[in-house]
């Protein structure tokens, strides 16, 4: 038993959340700066001794909330968040700023949607790129004399893992730089840097702000020359986050460890309940002890996020259960408080069988969550035998 006494070294990970990036107490002063709404500021004399020149540069609202993620995706070593517009605008800003004519990027052929089209504009530009399923030996083998590697763990949505910090350190034996996208673990899950990547990268829109109000991306490096990297580019593209959308975000993140606690036994919940359903099959959860990722997402992981994969015999039948959830909403995206589930196929993007469903498991009662599922399948199973 700890002596309650003392002050443990570092303070846990819920006090560090909700502190984060914070102003010291000082009186009169809120506890949360509110967002500083401004195109520019007071700027006499020489720009190179000011903090703050002109809103694409910096406003005080970003470097609050870069400050917080930095403490939680880096907590034990010094790091800098770069915030963006969205998680496309700083998945975009890592990959256009370091993937040169005649350079190889390592993608994973399974991840976010938007990677493939990326991958073509990577094409176009010269670069080679080598697409891989996510956790096999070809993602390791496609390492081989490659300038950046890209990884996404969990993948996002078949829900397989690869070992960060394996695959890290054959990249850096080539000499590539590694960037992971950390969007569906949070960095209260999973800690990239501290596995050896140089980039940690997500999407905020997701799990971080988790109130399904905000778009945000943000990128995180412990080497100085990479966060100028990107930075340049954020200032190039001008891909910025408005200070609202940052003050929200910023907002969010204390009570991320008790929304992600709460989604992750709900969605152990479900994965245990989906798998009892004669019409589902290949449940994925990479908190269930036997899924095929779990070995390796309990080493590397600290969560196991709030999304799962199921497959309904097809299409229609997946249609007619989403159509009757009262809970669960049909929409994309994940990582809210609000319980979402939706058939992938209907992107097109992804390569997943017409019944596949990704559910996104919210901080609702479980009890009510599976009441919910329960009364969808019952209703899309008379839909059928009605034909
Ligand atoms: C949603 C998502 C993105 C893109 O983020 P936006 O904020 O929507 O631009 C990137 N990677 C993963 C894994 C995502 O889920």
């Amino acid at each position: 038993m700890s002596d309650p006494s003392t002050s443990p070294a570092r303070p846990g990970e819920g006090t560090r959340a909700v502190h984060a990036g914070l102003p010291e107490p000082s009186p009169d002063a809120p506890p949360m700066p509110g967002p500083v709404l401004t195109a520019h500021y007071h700027l006499p004399g020489d720009p190179a001794d000011a903090a703050y020149t002109y809103g694409r540069d910096g406003n005080p609202t970003w470097t609050a909330l870069e400050t917080a993620v930095a403490a939680l995706e880096s907590p034990d070593e010094p790091a800098e968040a770069t915030v963006f517009a969205s998680g496309m605008a700083a998945i975009s800003a890592v990959l256009l700023s370091h993937v040169r004519p005649g350079g190889t990027v390592v993608l994973p052929n399974d991840g976010y949607n938007l990677l493939n089209p990326l991958s073509e504009r990577l094409t176009e530009l010269g670069a080679t790129v080598r697409a891989v399923p996510t956790g096999t030996a070809r993602q390791r083998e496609a390492i081989e004399g490659a300038d950046l590697v890209w990884l996404e763990t969990p993948a996002n949505p078949g829900l397989d893992v690869c070992d960060i910090r394996v695959l890290a350190d054959t990249a850096h034996r080539e000499g590539a730089l590694v960037a992971v996208d950390n969007t569906l673990a949070t960095p209260l899950g999973q800690r990239p840097l501290e596995l050896g990547a140089d980039f940690s990268v997500a999407s905020g829109t997701k799990a971080l702000s988790g109130h399904g109000d905000v778009l945000l991306g943000y990128v995180v490096c412990r080497d100085a020359a990479l966060t100028e990297s990107v930075r340049r580019w954020r200032k190039l593209v001008g891909a910025i986050p408005g200070p609202m959308e940052a003050w929200l975000a910023h907002r969010s993140l204390a009570t991320l460890h008790l929304r992600t606690e709460r989604q992750q036994r709900n969605a152990l919940v479900l994965a245990e309940e989906l798998r009892g359903w004669p019409e589902v099959r290949d449940v994925r959860y990479p908190g269930l002890p036997d899924d095929p990722a779990h070995e390796l997402a309990a080493r590397q992981m600290r969560g196991f996020g709030c999304v799962l994969s199921f497959t309904l015999p097809d299409r229609a039948f997946a249609e007619r259960l989403l159509a009757a959830t009262r809970v669960v909403e049909e929409a994309t995206s994940f990582g809210g408080v609000r319980s979402t589930a939706e058939r992938r196929g209907r992107w097109g993007g992804d390569d997943v069988p017409e019944g596949f469903v990704r559910m996104s498991v919210g901080v609702e009662d479980a009890a009510d969550l599976v009441a919910d599922l329960r009364q969808a399948r019952a209703a899309a199973a008379a839909a059928a035998r009605a034909g």
